[in-house]
């Protein structure tokens, strides 16, 4: 009996999704082996990292252990970083892996498969802007949200030793990312007090979110933007649109017209671009952006094996788009790939992608949540906003449980959680 053996390397919105799914229909069988490969050992939904970098959530809690999961789920988990892909033997290489000391604990290790599903994800992309890397959280992986909170927490010790102390962040970028950040961090600001930081108001932080599109959340209706800006104005930060950033320094960010917003703590959160270590993967197609070019069917160009869902994948639409890098999307990819491949192993016909916009939402923090959800073709997109709009948020959210226990469990897992809550502080304060 020949082992088809599925490895899917990244276990994020898409990745984690994937192989769940397979794991539980096809895990026991015996001629099936489905792997799933990623760098770290905990997996944290990506569109709640601001939530983590303020604290509002916390990694050993929320976060669930992919060696955990997969014993529950069917599938084998191997934690090691890919460096490498030689499609031409069916093969990957995991970097080696150092303790703290510099001791080498684990060499290359070489992986095969059958079928490989990439679905790494995104990283920031400063654009060559000068300073950005060397001064800036890129606030695309769990480090560097753990890195922002812990400057936040040394910030706060600051603030409530000294009355006369201000602090400010700076923010580049206000999409999703940075609009949510930026009203996360308001919210946190208010609670604190209740835990001691008896000096600490809104009045010793500055929170500045510079875009350099003429509106906030460039990509959603102008509606949307409109709302979210006056929300954001009413919460007290300081919006700098149309601002472009030349170049950012230890003080902060000098712009185009040659001014400088300063910042303590500064963040980028403008742009996406596909992961560097494609740049070595030359027997597959990456584009200029760093993402692998993939058909309607998620196959990477010119081969019939590996595949590219999320992210990190580069999908054309008929209508000359692509699909743009957001959760929803790597969601609807990893449900199709899945579908199509047990269509594969049973002889039925596949079928194409087709990327459905459910809408965008955004979420202000305790302050409200706003956005568009897409009806049908004659009723158009509905604006949503308050208590509905954070409902349909968190739905999106639900799903990706869903994908990942069944629908019966993640409600009791969803429940179990907020029971939690009662019993835990509201804040990481450590
Ligand atoms: C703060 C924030 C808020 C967001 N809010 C929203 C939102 O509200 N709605 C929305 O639709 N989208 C949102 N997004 C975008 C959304 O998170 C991404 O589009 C989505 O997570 C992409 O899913 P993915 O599976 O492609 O990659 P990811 O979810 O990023 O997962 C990639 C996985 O690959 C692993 N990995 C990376 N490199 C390697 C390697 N070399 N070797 C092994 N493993 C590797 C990572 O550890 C990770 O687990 C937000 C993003 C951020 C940062």
């Amino acid at each position: 009996m020949t082992v088809k053996k599925i490895v899917i390397v990244g276990g994020g919105a898409g990745g984690l999704a994937l192989a769940s799914k397979l794991g539980r229909r096809l895990g026991h069988k015996a001629d099936f082996d489905i792997c799933l490969v990623d760098k770290s050992p905990i997996h944290i939904w990506k569109p709640k990292l601001h939530e983590v970098a303020v604290g509002a959530i916390d990694k050993s809690i929320d976060g669930l252990l992919y060696r955990d999961h997969s014993l529950k789920n069917g599938y084998r988990f191997i934690r090691g970083e890919i460096e490498n892909c030689d499609h031409s033997n069916n093969t990957f290489q995991l970097a080696p892996v150092y303790a703290a000391d510099g001791e080498l604990l684990l060499a290359t290790r070489t992986i095969e498969y059958d079928f490989l599903v990439l679905a790494l994800g995104s990283v920031s992309n400063t654009f060559g802007t000068k300073g950005a890397d060397e001064h800036c959280i890129l606030l695309d992986n769990l480090n560097s949200a753990e890195l922002f909170h812990q400057k936040l927490l040394d910030a706060l010790l600051q603030l409530s030793e000294s009355a006369d102390k201000k602090v400010s962040i700076g923010i580049v970028g206000a999409g999703a990312t940075g609009v949510e950040l930026a009203a996360e961090l308001f919210h946190v600001i208010e609670s604190v007090k209740e835990f001691g930081y008896v000096n600490v108001t809104q009045h010793h932080l500055d929170v500045h979110l510079l875009e350099a599109s003429p509106k906030i959340l460039p990509q959603l209706p102008e509606k949307v933007s409109a709302r979210a800006q006056s929300l954001l104005d009413r919460i007290g930060i300081k919006l700098h649109i149309g601002v472009q950033v030349k170049e950012i320094s230890k003080e902060g960010f000098i712009t185009h017209d040659g001014n400088t917003v300063p910042a303590d703590i500064k963040v980028w959160a403008a742009g996406v671009k596909g992961p560097d270590v494609f740049s070595q993967f030359t027997t597959l197609p990456v584009t200029k952006r760093n993402q692998i070019e993939v058909d309607s069917f998620m196959k990477a160009i010119g081969t019939e094996n590996v595949f590219a869902i999320g992210d990190c994948a580069e999908l054309k639409l008929a209508d000359g788009s692509f699909v743009p890098p957001r959760a929803q999307a790597a969601d609807q990819m990893a449900q199709q790939l899945y579908k199509n491949l047990i269509k594969r192993f049973t002889g039925r016909k596949q079928k194409p992608f087709e990327y459905r916009d459910y809408g965008s939402l955004v979420s202000l923090s305790r302050f409200s949540a706003v956005g568009n959800l897409m009806g049908s073709l004659r009723s158009g997109q509905f604006f949503v906003e308050g208590h509905l709009a954070r409902v349909m948020y968190m739905s999106l959210y639900q799903r990706h449980l869903s994908s990942l226990f069944g629908w019966f469990s993640a409600i009791i897992y969803r429940m179990a959680k907020k029971m939690l809550r009662w019993h835990r502080p509201k804040l990481k304060l450590h």
